[in-house]
């Protein structure tokens, strides 16, 4: 499985980014999507540049890390003296435990927050989304999921399975796409399907606070952050306000929106004194924004 890493990641990530797209317009959640398309070249822009990165900075990357900690026996599980076939699942459901938890705290802190916003600020949800995350936000995750999976001496194999589960599985509950209710019902008692993460990225402050998961649906359920769905059902507001217009899309202002605006959740509860486009911030939202809810205005 490993020798072939490379293809297989390849092969899976276009077949399910491609299988997406086209449920997209079988089965279309808001048919409507204005930008569409022009946001594709920042979203994939922002994956390519994360890959990048990552490949620059720490070539070896997680399953590196798996494959060095596994030829010197290091971490939990191989002290628990576990078999691959228990192993391997278990460090698949703990690394997305990891992640959730990440998740969690990109919200919660300021500084992380910004990166994070990137993300958040797509004033549309479809597939691409799912893909659209700061380079650097990419390179932190990274650090921390190396660092776990060595310290819990996760299987290799185990690794590239996680990362190519979490990769499909962000694709799909960004996706635009409507399931049958019965099969919606059926997938979330196990992954965050796309209106459970819908809810994730509604512009409600509370509402954008809950959902955290990525893959697993059950962290959110057991940590008290599930929601079942937006309160404005399918009229949910999507994106972050003040960095939903068109040109906020694009490339190189997603690069330096960390730079720019609020920081985050701890000054949300703060009224802004000065209107926001005196504070020399942008005021560009489709919809008024509501209040408590704009983490950038605050
Ligand atoms: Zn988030």
């Amino acid at each position: 499985m490993l020798p072939h890493e490379p293809v297989l990641r390849l092969g899976i990530f276009l077949g399910v980014l491609l299988a997406l797209l086209a449920l997209e317009q079988l089965i279309p959640w808001r048919r409507a999507r204005p930008l569409g398309r022009r946001r594709w070249p920042a979203n994939l822009g922002l994956a390519v540049l994360g890959a990048l990165l990552v490949r620059a900075v720490m070539p070896a990357a997680a399953v590196g890390a798996a494959l060095w900690a596994e030829a010197r026996g290091w971490g939990l599980l191989p002290a628990l003296g576990m078999p691959g076939w228990v192993a391997i699942p278990l460090s698949v459901i703990l690394l997305d435990l990891l992640i959730y938890w990440q998740h969690r705290v990109t919200h919660a802190v300021p500084l992380l927050w910004r990166l994070h916003r990137v993300h958040h600020a797509d004033p549309e949800l479809d597939a691409t989304s799912g893909l659209r995350f700061h380079p650097v936000e990419i390179l932190l995750s990274m650090a921390l999921k190396m660092v776990a999976v060595v310290a819990l001496g996760a299987p290799a194999v185990a690794v590239l399975v996680f990362e190519v589960l979490l990769n499909a599985t962000a694709m799909f509950n960004h996706a635009a796409i409507s399931l049958p209710p019965g099969l919606e019902r059926a997938l979330r008692l196990v992954l965050v399907t796309p209106e459970m993460h819908r809810t994730h990225h509604s512009e409600a402050r509370a509402e954008t606070d809950s959902c955290y998961g990525f893959c697993l649906s059950w962290w959110d359920r057991l940590f008290g952050s599930y929601r079942a769905a937006p309160a404005a059902g399918e009229g949910v507001v999507i994106g972050v306000a003040g960095w939903r217009a068109p040109e906020q899309q694009r490339l190189d202002r997603l690069l330096l929106q960390p730079m720019r605006g609020g920081a985050g959740p701890a000054e949300a509860a703060v009224p802004p004194l000065v209107p926001p486009l005196a504070a020399g911030r942008p005021v560009l939202s489709a919809a008024p924004p509501q209040p408590g809810a704009d983490r950038s205005m605050a």
